[in-house]
């Protein structure tokens, strides 16, 4: 049997490693453009921030550790296309100019992401940068070294952690969104509130509410930032507004979401025969809403990548679905969410009732103690959970794993009233935190 994948960062390095394992016999071929694998980006923001000191630790695998598996492994080579009928691919030698076609009888896609890049006058400029891989990381390093103006453009995930890692070194710093509040697609004002609160009393500028429509410039390097509402001054730029699928080439070959995430089912199969995706490339259905999103995690990367190792000749392993849980550390704030926002539900139609708790998560004879915030969403008739979200200066983020539990199995707000959890007062009171949101509903 021969293999071929194409790209290899979360989800090919998944899907090469479990296929080496499984397909003892098989002939297998990686093809990815750059010359490292498994870069972690999610280190982007601790690396620049200088909590990572040496980047090498942000990989965790490399061409040799595939090649070693008996993976033929082809750095600097570019997939140009796809002939699925007659399950061939072309191919670029990035390093000699040569383009040649290879053959495959399995083929599993993982070409990922990449950023959204806004039509913005002056965007040709230097200095405006993208935050995605590992040569993107270098290139802000570098860039940010004498400078001390830093404007982020996307408050999500990526750029509020930029914010924060350019403050902690020292830089004057504007993050920039159209949307009035920051992660606003993650977490509910009564969360967010609390989070910008953060940002600003260490001094980070928020230009919320306002487009970004012109980037000015001297000697060709940007220099200011200009939106609806103002002028921010900027000696670098970061964009990061949103990732798409590197899908391009298979525009109108494969089922995709309008948006060219690739429809799989739920052995990562897509519309076409022995053609397998996995990753940012492709769709995944979200158990909240039971329907197809785009939600590029690593976590549903590395998952999707070894599930189609593991289907590729049978279906063996069906995909549980995915609540897209998250977490994120602002200053001292420990956040997480999975599923739906309440904003978020209701914009969808979603029939639904929210719970919020606010507790010290121990008992108040101990010695210290920190407040937690827990909300979590459920609908209105059938009391089936469909998010949650927590926020305290004590890590208590993996309760909102508990909840991705409660979400994938369609368990109710009744039953998180009632599940058995430990009590120990090093740890919680005698009605955990989970229980006391699921209690106070009924
Ligand atoms: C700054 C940042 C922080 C993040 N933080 C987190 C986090 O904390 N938690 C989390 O779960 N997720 C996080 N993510 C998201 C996570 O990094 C992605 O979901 C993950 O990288 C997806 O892996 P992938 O293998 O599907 O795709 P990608 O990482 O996009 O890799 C695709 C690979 O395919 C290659 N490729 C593409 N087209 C071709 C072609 N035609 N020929 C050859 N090679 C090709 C590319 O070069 C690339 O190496 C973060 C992302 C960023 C950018």
């Amino acid at each position: 049997m021969k293999i071929i994948i194409i790209g290899c960062t979360h989800a090919g390095t998944a899907a090469a490693i479990n296929t080496s394992k499984l397909y003892k016999d098989a002939q297998i071929t990686v093809y990815e453009r750059n010359d490292t694998i498994s870069f972690l980006s999610c280190g982007i923001a601790l690396y620049v921030g200088g909590v990572v000191k040496d980047v090498r630790g942000l990989f965790y695998s490399s061409p040799e550790q595939l090649r070693e598996l008996g993976i033929n492994t082809k750095m600097k080579h570019d997939v140009l296309d796809v002939d699925f009928d007659n399950k061939k691919i072309r191919v670029k030698n990035l390093e000699t100019g040569e383009e040649f076609i290879d053959n495959y009888d399995k083929l599993i896609i993982t070409t990922g992401s990449w950023p959204i890049i806004p039509k913005i006058e002056g965007y040709e400029l230097q200095n405006i940068l993208l935050s995605k891989n590992y040569y993107h990381a270098n290139e802000i390093i570098k860039s940010v070294e004498n400078i001390q103006n830093v404007v982020v453009i996307g408050a999500g995930y990526i750029g509020v952690e930029l914010a924060e890692a350019f403050r902690e070194k020292g830089k004057n710093v504007t993050l920039i969104d159209t949307q009035d509040r920051i992660l606003s697609k993650y977490l509910d004002k009564e969360f967010t509130d609390l989070a910008e609160d953060a940002l600003k009393k260490n001094g980070i500028n928020l230009a919320l509410s306002q487009t970004v429509v012109k980037f000015e410039g001297e000697d060709g390097k940007v220099k200011r930032v200009i939106t609806d509402k103002g002028q921010y001054d900027a000696d670098v730029v970061i964009v990061c507004v949103g990732f798409k699928p590197s899908t391009e080439m298979f525009k109108g070959k494969l089922d995709m979401l309008p948006n060219g995430a690739i429809i799989v089912d739920e052995y990562m199969r897509t519309s076409k025969r022995d053609v397998f995706a996995a990753g940012d490339c492709a769709a995944v259905w979200y158990n909240p809403t039971k329907s197809y999103e785009y939600i590029p995690l690593a976590t549903n990367a590395v998952r999707m990548g070894t599930l189609a190792a593991r289907n590729l000749v049978d279906n063996n392993i069906k995909w549980r679905g995915t609540q897209g849980t998250s977490g994120i550390k602002i200053y001292d704030l420990n956040i997480a969410s999975t599923g739906l926002i309440e904003e978020v539900a209701k914009g969808k139609g979603l029939n639904v009732q929210t719970v919020t708790i606010e507790d010290n998560y121990r008992p108040e004879f101990m010695p210290t103690y920190e407040k937690a915030k827990l909300k979590v969403v459920f609908e209105k008739e059938t009391g089936r959970i469909v998010g949650a979200q927590i926020l305290s200066k004590h890590d208590l983020t993996s309760l909102m794993n508990i909840m991705s539990v409660f979400i994938q199995n369609e368990m109710t707000i009744e039953d998180l009233a009632f599940t058995d959890f430990f009590f120990q007062p090093h740890f919680n009171k005698p009605w955990n935190l989970l229980n006391l949101a699921g209690l106070s509903t009924l």
